[in-house]
């Protein structure tokens, strides 16, 4: 039988604040130990927690990015446990009711359910919550320091629908990608600030069951979560294949040996008393305050990348181009918008016009240096000003681009035509048609005028016409390349070969 993977991914990610979640201390990383640290942060008796408001903005922020829902009511509640590192005994975590719910993140990645090269991971919470303190072990002691106890931590969960240790390494790459361009967090990862667990299942392919969940825990980097995952997913395919049970429990991925070892089973689970922290009022965002924080809200690169292929149906490497590129990707789609043919738009924007620009800009940086133009003779009569063509002042319409996209989609100029009339067009503004009846570049599809040409290239050519018929099938091209040059580039070269092919078989 075959098996397949099922993985979900609970990621811990620092919040880029000035201070910490509960308290006014620095959240700040490399201090010496225990030096941003206040009563409330370590915990004492009888503090009270004040919220930090711009946490409470990017844990929604990061909903909007991750196209969630933003909740009209959310709450903090107290989880339970004792640990050395949690001076308070307890973690304020939102629980049942977090700030964010029921989004999705949308990566390139090639797998089962993919669609032209995209997929979609769902985003059940990005909820928030604060860090603890870090524990260090010397030779005959611990130490503890308390810098990060309390820094906003915000909680990513997916669903379970991620289904191999690539997929896994593609969604944390592009959430982070999502999360540094947003300026939600700082993301160093050496520095800790994003931690991964990672929850794997295995079931017989094509089930709709899961099986019993899995979690390693606290891994820091996107590479070992991408190894530990393919460790854990062949362990766990080996055990059931061998007629074992796979139980519910915990690992601990040991990055040296690379191996998973269990820490504990379901039967040590916690119970972490959760109930609604009383020192916290709930949170009822405002519309006012929801519209600000949307505001904050802009199209990330590889947003728009993805975007981009979905929406259009580019290829990877057409989007590409318009990641770190705005307003080239916004005249690309405004125009692509209103064609039939995005992809054709999409190549002259990037192959053309793109480059008609950067030479534009050579040519009108070359204008502003010039030492004619700067001579400071006073009796010559001052040259006139050159205006730079951009983006933003094209010299032809959104029309005649579309215009000149039909000509090229019709076949009515071949494409070496077509560089001519998009280069004339660049500089003048032209119609195409005009541009076409002018050079007269139409292509000639009158196969009259084609036998004709076809019939002066075989006289004129015995050698290859000698090679053609004795099986030299290559010797074809240069017979038709013969054509072209007597039709000055003008006749269709697919045309070309139909007739010459024929003439020479008949
Ligand atoms: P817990 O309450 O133990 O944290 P959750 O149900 O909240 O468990 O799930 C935590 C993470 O584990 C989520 O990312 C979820 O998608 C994933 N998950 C849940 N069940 C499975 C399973 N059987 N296999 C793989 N991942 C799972
Ligand atoms: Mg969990
Ligand atoms: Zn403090």
């Amino acid at each position: 039988m075959e098996y397949e993977a099922v993985i979900g991914l609970e990621t811990h990610v620092q919040l880029k604040t000035k201070s910490k979640m509960w308290c006014g201390c620095a959240n700040q990383y490399g201090s010496e130990p225990n030096t941003n640290v206040c009563p409330v942060c370590l915990g004492m008796p009888g503090v009270l927690p004040v919220p930090n408001e711009e946490a409470l903005r990017l844990t929604v922020l990061t909903g909007y990015l991750l196209n969630c829902e933003i909740p009209r009511f959310a709450k903090f509640d107290r989880k339970s446990y004792f640990y050395p590192d949690m001076p308070k005994n307890y973690q304020l975590t939102q629980y049942d009711k977090p700030s964010t719910a029921n989004g999705f993140v949308e990566f390139e990645f090639n797998g089962a359910g993919s669609n032209n090269g995209l997929s979609r991971v769902r985003i059940t919470r990005a909820h928030l919550e604060e860090d603890v303190g870090k524990s260090t072990h010397f030779e005959r002691h611990s130490g503890v320091d308390f810098n990060r106890a309390g820094v906003p931590l915000m909680e990513i969960v997916t669903e379970p629908d991620i289904t191999s240790a690539d997929m896994a390494y593609e969604y944390l790459n592009a959430l982070k990608e999502i999360l540094l361009q947003g300026g939600v967090s700082d993301c160093d990862m050496e520095k800790g600030m994003v931690r991964c667990d990672v929850n794997i299942s295995v079931r017989p392919a094509g089930s709709k069951e899961l099986g019993a969940k899995i979690e390693i825990k606290n891994m820091n980097s996107f590479s070992g979560v991408r190894r530990a995952a393919e460790y854990e997913i062949a362990r766990q395919i080996e055990t059931v294949k061998r007629g074992e049970k796979l139980i519910q429990s915990t690992r601990r991925w040991d990055d040296v040996t690379g191996i998973t070892e269990q820490m504990r089973t379901k039967e040590d689970a916690h119970d972490y008393r959760y109930f609604p922290d009383p020192d916290l009022m709930p949170l009822a965002p405002t519309d006012a305050w929801l519209a600000e924080v949307k505001s904050r809200v802009v199209e990330l690169p590889l947003v728009r990348k993805i975007r981009i292929i979905r929406e259009y149906q580019l290829p990877s490497s057409d989007a590409q181009a318009f990641m770190w590129n705005e307003s080239l990707a916004s005249y690309f789609e405004r125009v692509a918008k209103r064609s039939k043919n995005p992809k054709t738009v999409a190549n002259w924007v990037i192959n053309n016009l793109r480059a008609k620009l950067s030479e534009e800009w050579t040519k009108h940086l070359n204008w502003i240096a010039d030492p004619e133009r700067l001579s400071d003779d006073l009796v010559k009569p001052s040259p006139p000003q050159r205006q730079q063509i951009t983006l933003e002042n094209l010299r032809f319409s959104d029309d005649t681009f579309l215009e000149f996209i039909g000509l090229v989609e019709n076949r009515t100029i071949s494409s070496s035509a077509a560089q001519q009339v998009f280069a004339e067009m660049f500089d003048t503004g032209k119609a195409p048609a005009v541009i076409v009846q002018e050079k007269g570049l139409a292509q000639v599809s009158d196969t009259g005028a084609i036998e004709k040409f076809c019939d002066e290239a075989i006289a004129a050519n015995p050698n290859p016409v000698a090679d053609y018929k004795a099986g030299k099938v290559a010797a074809l091209n240069s017979l038709k390349g013969q054509v072209m040059k007597l039709s000055k580039g003008k006749a269709n070269p697919a045309l070309v070969g139909e007739i010459l092919e024929r003439k020479l078989k008949g």
